[in-house]
């Protein structure tokens, strides 16, 4: 008896093929954490890099000037000394721990590393630190004029103008504690005889604030060439903060409850 003829099976649909999924380190793991971590640390190390270019193309830091920080665990990862920044690697970037030391077979960080760290500890609520002379700032610096409300834009500092703290020999612990200070309710600071220093939550931000401080001590130099400026009042400078620090929240429209 003829068997009934069946027809060919037909082909299983083709399940689609599955995207190859990047595996990723298993974080729970003491193994996966560590990769995690040491991913992470490369990243800031890159960026504190990324930034010190920057900066030194944008005419910021004259020469090898400025240094270029960010907070890391317990301490910071900060520019090493003596290493033109279109030589720096990422293995380059010292770590230095909040209590002055750094781990065996690192470069050297840069000499200007303690007020880098008492920037850190003054300020718990930043993340970044960047140090330049540059050409304005250190002029008005010099000649040890800090920038007073000639402008509004001072207010990106944090306050009514932007402070002078005197003049200690850099790398010391008189500078250090003269930052400490002085970033205590500013986040910009020109430093006599020497530059300036801003502080920010985040590298690129504390590199646009030292712009800015640059700007602005330019534009300083500029108006005392005309003779005697034109300050901003308490009363003007008190809304001007006021309007900076509600920006964030005016972007959105206000919620009714
Ligand atoms: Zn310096």
């Amino acid at each position: 008896m003829a068997s009934k003829k069946t027809a060919p099976p037909k082909t299983a649909p083709k399940a689609p093929a599955r995207k190859p999924v990047a595996r990723k380190p298993a974080a729970k793991t003491p193994a996966g954490k560590a990769a995690v971590s040491k991913a992470a640390e490369t990243s800031a190390r890159k960026a504190i890099i990324r930034i010190s270019l920057e900066m030194s193309r944008s005419q910021l830091s004259p020469g090898r000037s400025g240094n270029v920080s960010c907070r890391w665990k317990s301490g910071m990862l900060i520019t090493p000394t003596g290493i033109a920044y279109d030589q720096l690697k990422p293995a380059d970037i010292v770590y230095v721990d909040h209590d002055g030391t750094t781990p065996a077979r690192s470069k050297k960080p840069s000499s200007e590393w303690r007020f880098h760290l008492a920037a850190y500890l003054a300020r718990p609520d930043m993340a970044a630190v960047v140090h330049t002379h540059s050409l304005h700032a250190t002029v008005l610096a010099c000649a040890h004029k800090p920038i007073p409300a000639f402008h509004y834009m001072i207010a990106v500092a944090g306050g009514t103008d932007i402070p002078l703290i005197p003049y200690a020999p850099f790398g010391t612990v008189k500078l250090a504690e003269y930052v400490a200070e002085g970033l205590s309710d500013r986040n910009a600071l020109l430093m006599a005889n020497h530059g300036q220093i801003a502080i920010a939550k985040d590298l690129d931000s504390a590199l646009e604030l030292a712009h800015e401080v640059e700007v602005l001590a330019q534009q300083y130099v500029n108006v005392l060439n005309l003779g005697k400026p034109k300050i901003l009042g308490k009363k003007a400078m008190t809304d001007v903060l006021e309007r900076f620090a509600s920006y964030g929240q005016n972007a959105q429209p206000p919620t009714k409850s």
